[in-house]
C-alpha cells in the first residue's frame, strides 16, 4: 500500500487539507505501506516558496513523515511530454486555440451540449486540426471517444466511505458530460489529469486519497492510465471538511490555515478531533 498528499503551494494548508493528509498516512500506515508527499507546483503562476515552506512545517508539526526527496511537478515536465507525444503518436490529441469566450459563443447555438460537472463540455469546434499544425498558442485536447475506442471497459476500484465499490464508468456518459478534456494547457504545457496521472505511476502508488470533489475526474485519469499501460490504483474518495455555514474551505480562509490554529495554542491532538480524526 502507498498513498499521497499531493498539495499545490498556493496559499496556507487548512484543516480540509490536515484531514486529507492524515488520511492517507493513516490508510498507508494501517497497512504496513508507505506514506508519500509530492508537491503539486505546475500552476506556476500562483505558487510560492514560502507556500512550500508552510507545507513541511505544518505536516511536520501534524507528526507526518515521508522519504524525501519529494517530487515536485515543476521538476518533471519530460515526463509529462514524454506521456503527451505517446497519446498524439496514437493519434489521440489535437491542438485548440479555443478561448473561454469562443467555447461559450459555439454553445450558445441550441443542442449544441449540455453543461457538465466541471464546466460546460467543449463542443469539439478543433478535433480535425492535427498535432502538425499546432501552434504556440494552442492546448492540447484528447480525443475523447477516440480515446474510449481503443480500450476495454473501463472500471475502478472505490474504497472512501461515500460510493464504495466497483464503478464503471460509461463511456456515452463521459463523452456527454466530461468531453476532449485539454491535457496540456498553453501556459503549463500539461495539465492536472496527465501530471497525476504520471506522477502516480512514477511513484508507485497504489490508492489515491482525495477529496470527493474529485470522484468526477476520476473516469478520466483511468482512460489514460489505459492509454498509456500505467498501473491502476484504487481510489479512496475522502468526505469534504467545510465550515459552519456548509461550504467548503478554500485557500484563503486563513481563520482556518492549520498555522492559525497552531498559533492559536491548539495541539496536533486537537486539530485531529476538529476533523473527526
Ligand atoms: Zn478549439
Amino acid at each position: 500500500m502507498r498513498t499521497r498528499f499531493a498539495p499545490s503551494p498556493t496559499g496556507l494548508l487548512h484543516l480540509g487539507h490536515a484531514f486529507s493528509a492524515l488520511t492517507a498516512d493513516h490508510r498507508a500506515q494501517a497497512a504496513g505501506g508507505k506514506f508519500r508527499l509530492r508537491i503539486e507546483d505546475i500552476d506556476t503562476p500562483r505558487c510560492r516558496p514560502e507556500f512550500e515552506t508552510a507545507i513541511y512545517r505544518d505536516l511536520r508539526w501534524l507528526g507526518l513523515d515521508w522519504p524525501e526527496p519529494v517530487m515536485r511537478q515543476s521538476e518533471r515536465r519530460a515526463a509529462y511530454d514524454a506521456a503527451l507525444d505517446r497519446l498524439a503518436a496514437r493519434g489521440l490529441t489535437y491542438p485548440c486555440a479555443c478561448t473561454r469566450a469562443d467555447i461559450r459563443a459555439a454553445l450558445s447555438a441550441p443542442q449544441e451540449g449540455a453543461p457538465g460537472p466541471d464546466g460546460p463540455v467543449y463542443p469539439g469546434t478543433c478535433r480535425d486540426r492535427t498535432m502538425a499544425d499546432r501552434g504556440p498558442g494552442d492546448a492540447i485536447r484528447l480525443d475523447l471517444a477516440r480515446a474510449l475506442a481503443r480500450v476495454g471497459p473501463l472500471l475502478f476500484h472505490e474504497t472512501g466511505p461515500e460510493r464504495p465499490g466497483t464503478h464503471r464508468p460509461d463511456p456515452g456518459r463521459m463523452i456527454a458530460e466530461i468531453g476532449d478534456v485539454v491535457l496540456a494547457r498553453r501556459d503549463i504545457g500539461t495539465s492536472y489529469h496527465l501530471a497525476v496521472v504520471v506522477d502516480d505511476a512514477a511513484e508507485g502508488i497504489t490508492e489515491v486519497v482525495r477529496g470527493m470533489d474529485l470522484f468526477t475526474a476520476t473516469p478520466v485519469q483511468v482512460l489514460l492510465q489505459h492509454l498509456l499501460d500505467l498501473p491502476r490504483p484504487a481510489y479512496h474518495h475522502h468526505r469534504l471538511i467545510r465550515d459552519d455555514t456548509g461550504k467548503r474551505l478554500a485557500k484563503r480562509d486563513d481563520s482556518r490555515a492549520i498555522a492559525s490554529y497552531r498559533d492559536a495554542g491548539l495541539s496536533p491532538a486537537d486539530l485531529r478531533a476538529l476533523v473527526g480524526l
